[in-house]
C-alpha cells in the first residue's frame, strides 16, 4: 500500500520549525514581519516581477529582495551566465579576468575615480571606506546622518541623541561606546548642525558618510543646492566625503546619486544592484586612497569570498545590460514616477498618504507630508501600513515588510503589471482612525 504524500508545509509552520533553530526564525530582522504585525510568508521561486509563495501563489513584487534585482528576478541572461560560469568555477580563491572586467564596468559610471576593491555585502564594502578613510586621514571620528542606514558595522550602529554635543548613542547592545565614541552624529537636512559637528570636533572627522539619497528611513531626495554645501562644508574641514550608493548605485541611473547630482565624493560603495541578488559590493575610490589598501598599503581588508567568479560574472552582465538600456532608462525612470504618482492619487481617495518618489524606488508614508528628515511617522501610519501590507498579502501584492522600507520597480513590472498592482493596492488602505 502506497503511502500518501506529506502535505508541504505551510507559511506559519515552516516559520514555527524556524524559530525553534534560527533566532526569531530569521536570517535577518526585517524578515521577521514585526512591523506589519503578522508572520513571514515562504518563498519558493521568483520569475519576473513576481514572487511564488509555499502554497503557489503568485505575488506582485515590490520588495524585490530590497533593492538588488533591477531586472526583475532571474532574468534568462543572468540565470544564463551564473550557469555557465558554474560550469567553469565557483570561487577560486584567485585573480581572475572577470573581476578586471567588472571593475572597469564600474568605473565608466563614476570615471572621475580610478580604483574598486570587489568585496560581498554592502556593510563590508562601507566598513573598508571608513578604515581606509581614517587611514589616509590619520583621524578617528567619522561623521553620520540620522537615519541614514549604512549596514550593521559596530561604529555605525549609531543614531543621534539630542543635538551633536551629546554623546551618540548605539542603536544595538553589543556595541562598546568606545566605539560609537568616534561617530558623531548630525541632521542630514539641517546644514547648521553639520557645521556645529565640524566646530565640535576640529581636525578629527575623516570622513563624512551619506547616502545621497537616503531610502532607509522613507525616501528623501535633498536639494541639489543642498547636498552641495553638505559636501563643501566636509571638504573645507579636511574630511573625506564617503557616497553610500549601496541603494542608488545603478538604479538612480547609471551614475547613481553621483551622477544625479553631479558631485564628486572621494568614496563611493556600491552593493545590491551590481550583484543582480548575489552577494556583491563594492568600494571605488580615488587612486591615492584606495591605494591604501593593502598589499599597497597598510589599511586592511580581505576576503575569501571577494569578488568570487559567479558574483564577479553576474555583475558584468547586469552592468552590461544597463549600458545596453542606456538610451531608454530616463524614459523607464519617468513611467515609474508615473506609476508611483497614480498610486498615490488613488490612494489618497481614502487617506492621507504620500507616495514620494525617485525613478524606481518609491515610498508609501500613511499620514501627511513630511518636510524633515527623517521624517515623522506616526502610531497611526504605523498602524495603517500593517494593515495595508497585510491586506495587500490577501490580494496579491508584496510591499517591503516595513512602513519605512522603500519599494523598488524593476524592468520587470510591466505597465500592466504596474496597472494590476494599483487596482489591488487601492483596495487595500484604511482610513485613519482620527
Ligand atoms: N548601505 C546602505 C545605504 C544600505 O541600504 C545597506 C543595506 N540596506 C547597507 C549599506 C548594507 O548592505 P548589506 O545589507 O548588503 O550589508
Amino acid at each position: 500500500m502506497s503511502v500518501p504524500p506529506t502535505p508541504p508545509l505551510t507559511s506559519k509552520e515552516l516559520f514555527e520549525k524556524a524559530c525553534d533553530v534560527i533566532p526569531g526564525g530569521v536570517s535577518s530582522p526585517v524578515r521577521a514581519f514585526r512591523h506589519v504585525g503578522t508572520s513571514p510568508v515562504y518563498f519558493n521561486r521568483a520569475e519576473g516581477p513576481y514572487l511564488y509563495d509555499v502554497a503557489g501563489k503568485q505575488y506582485i513584487d515590490f520588495c524585490m529582495a530590497f533593492g538588488p534585482h533591477l531586472l526583475g528576478h532571474s532574468p534568462h541572461n543572468v540565470v544564463r551566465v551564473i550557469q555557465e560560469q558554474a560550469g567553469r568555477g565557483l570561487a577560486f580563491g584567485a585573480c581572475h579576468p572577470k573581476e578586471v572586467i567588472l571593475a572597469n564596468l564600474i568605473l565608466k559610471s563614476y570615471p572621475f575615480l580610478q580604483k574598486v576593491r570587489l568585496v560581498t555585502s554592502g556593510t563590508e564594502a562601507v566598513m573598508t571606506a571608513i578604515r581606509l578613510a581614517r587611514g589616509f586621514s590619520g583621524r578617528d571620528k567619522i561623521l553620520k546622518f540620522e537615519g541614514c542606514y549604512h549596514g550593521h558595522s559596530d561604529g555605525l550602529l549609531a543614531k543621534a541623541g539630542s543635538g551633536v554635543a551629546e554623546l551618540s548613542e548605539a542603536d544595538s547592545k553589543g556595541v562598546p561606546k568606545s566605539v560609537v565614541s568616534d561617530t558623531v552624529i548630525a541632521r542630514y537636512d539641517d546644514l547648521n548642525s553639520v557645521r556645529a559637528a565640524f566646530q565640535a570636533n576640529p581636525n578629527s572627522i575623516a570622513a563624512l558618510i551619506v547616502e545621497p539619497i537616503p531610502a532607509n528611513y522613507g525616501l528623501w531626495i535633498p536639494k541639489y543646492e543642498h547636498i552641495k554645501e553638505v559636501v563643501k562644508i566636509a571638504k573645507e574641514n579636511g574630511a573625506l566625503v564617503i557616497f553610500d550608493e549601496v541603494i542608488t548605485g545603478f538604479r538612480v541611473g547609471l551614475a547613481g546619486a553621483t551622477g544625479f547630482f553631479d558631485l564628486r565624493p572621494d568614496l563611493v560603495t556600491l552593493g545590491k544592484v551590481i550583484g543582480g541578488g548575489l552577494p556583491l559590493a563594492a568600494i571605488v575610490g580615488r587612486g591615492d586612497i584606495m591605494d591604501g589598501l593593502a598589499p599597497l598599503g597598510s589599511v586592511y581588508q580581505a576576503g575569501t569570498m571577494a569578488g568570487n567568479t559567479m558574483a564577479a560574472a553576474v555583475g558584468i552582465e547586469v552592468i552590461e545590460e544597463l549600458f545596453r538600456r542606456r538610451p531608454t532608462l530616463l524614459r523607464w525612470d519617468e513611467q515609474c514616477e508615473a506609476f508611483a504618482q497614480e498610486l498615490e492619487t488613488r490612494l489618497s481617495r481614502h487617506t492621507t498618504v504620500q507616495v514620494p518618489r525617485l525613478g524606481s524606488i518609491f515610498w508609501i508614508h500613511f499620514g501627511p507630508p513630511s518636510t524633515s528628515f527623517p521624517p515623522e511617522v506616526t502610531e497611526e501610519g504605523k498602524h495603517q501600513y500593517g494593515e495595508f501590507f497585510r491586506r495587500a498579502l490577501e490580494t496579491g501584492v508584496y510591499l517591503a515588510p516595513s512602513p519605512y522600507e522603500v519599494g523598488f520597480i524593476s524592468f520587470a513590472h510591466t505597465p500592466e503589471v504596474l496597472k494590476q498592482a494599483i487596482e489591488r493596492l487601492e483596495t487595500c488602505v484604511v482610513p485613519a482612525t482620527k
